[in-house]
């Protein structure tokens, strides 16, 4: 896509359109905290009854109140309805999380339409391109859609340099070089800038991130590699647990204690992930249970941790595989449980935890940006030497730019 399309420096009707959309917006934003896509209201949630279901944008979310929405909760061969790991966090305090952003999941962050200035921070679980398939579309789709200050990667380290979370988006940032300098000037300069945190893997329940009256915390998984974590974020004496992938292990049954909500991988089961793949039941059983966790070992760790809801994901809740994963996860846990599905909505207070669906669009626009994006400083637009501009076909001339 090219950028001079939503050219937002370059016409002045552009930027008088926008500033008209920006003051509808802002007219909502003391209300709601975010900046809502044009035509959109927010209301409050009385009495702590909410809708049916979640209509993004709607909603006022409480002061008190934490949001968790999965935005991706398969595996790493996406389908339409459950594409790879994401959790977004949302605040009352008007903070938003990431937590991975694996691939095809920025299609359904997209779908619900955040205020992208505060989408400015994402904390990898570990490098599997299913965790982090859409970190460069997040980076340049969130800088495109409001995102004007550079975007913050927290993660791991890895056994060597290569393989930690520095080396990765360093990697990808020069991968995407070309794609970077033709948004340069267009878009805001330092909506471009990725700063990465790159923490120590095997640092047990220490501070990775701790600021506004929130903090998260990392502890080692077991999975696949040295390089693997798992998160808490406490806010407001709320606590949310990200699993990220991991076979059962002590750090998760000992921090995860004391989660409003412990979200933790509830993996396909041996003879299921064997006839998903087509593996044979020996190679299906090694991955189900060496590498990840299957149905009853989720169950096992989430009678241990007696979290206020358990949350699995990372399977593929097809009508063949559910019974076997709730079967599963019930012959060793009978509290309360969520098995997450792709744009499902979880409000959590001290009083309640509400679990519905999102409603979006199969069509959306990028939500609404605010007045800090417009006016964010801008390098000189880019553009193909005079030799390539030379073969510009002459049987065609574009129409004059407006006034
Ligand atoms: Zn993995
Ligand atoms: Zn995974």
């Amino acid at each position: 896509m090219n950028l001079n399309i939503r050219g937002l420096k370059t016409t002045k009707p552009v930027v008088c359109l926008m500033s008209a959309i920006v003051a509808a917006a802002v007219s909502f934003q003391a209300a709601a905290q975010d900046i809502l896509p044009a035509g959109r209201t927010a209301v409050e949630i009385k009495d702590g009854v909410y809708p049916a279901s979640y209509f993004p944008n709607t909603e006022i979310l409480g002061a008190d109140e934490m949001r968790i929405t999965a935005l991706g909760t398969g595996m790493p061969n996406q389908t339409k309805a459950a594409v790879s790991i994401s959790f977004l966090v949302e605040l009352g305090n008007g903070d938003k999380f990431l937590f991975d952003v694996g691939t095809g999941s920025t299609g359904n962050l997209f779908s619900v339409r955040p205020d992208f200035s505060k989408i400015d921070k994402v904390f990898f679980s570990h490098l599997h391109v299913d965790h982090v398939g859409d970190f460069m579309g997040l980076h340049v789709g969130g800088w495109l859609s409001g995102r004007y200050t550079p975007l913050r990667i927290f993660g791991p380290s890895g056994a060597t340099p290569e393989l930690g979370t520095k080396f990765y988006v360093e990697s990808m940032q020069k991968a995407y070089a070309w794609d970077l300098q033709t948004r340069s000037g267009a878009l805001p300069d330092a909506g471009a800038k990725l700063e990465v945190t790159e923490f120590d893997y095997m640092q047990e329940n220490e501070v990775v991130y701790e600021e506004n009256g929130v903090t998260i915390r990392s502890w080692p998984a077991i999975h696949s590699l040295d390089g693997s974590v798992s998160y808490s974020l406490d806010w407001n004496g709320l606590k949310y647990v990200f699993g990220g992938d991991t076979y059962p292990n002590n750090w998760y049954v000992k921090y995860a204690k004391g989660a409003d909500i412990a979200s933790h991988e509830a993996f396909l089961p041996p003879k299921a992930l064997a006839e998903y793949f087509g593996w044979s039941l020996t190679q299906a059983t090694y991955v189900s249970t060496r590498i990840h966790t299957e149905p009853a070992a989720f169950g096992k760790v989430m009678s241990a941790v007696k979290p206020r809801r358990a949350l699995g994901y990372h399977s593929v809740l097809s009508p063949e595989n559910y019974q076997a994963i709730l079967e599963g996860i019930r012959s060793t846990y009978d509290g309360p449980l969520t098995l997450a599905q792709d744009l499902q909505v979880i409000n959590l207070t001290k009083d309640q935890i509400v679990v519905r669906e999102a409603s979006v669009d199969d069509y959306v626009l990028p939500p609404s940006v605010g007045q800090g994006y417009i006016d964010a400083p801008r390098s000189d637009e880019k553009s193909p030497s005079d030799k390539v501009n030379a073969g510009k076909w002459e049987g065609y001339t574009p129409p004059p730019m407006p006034d």
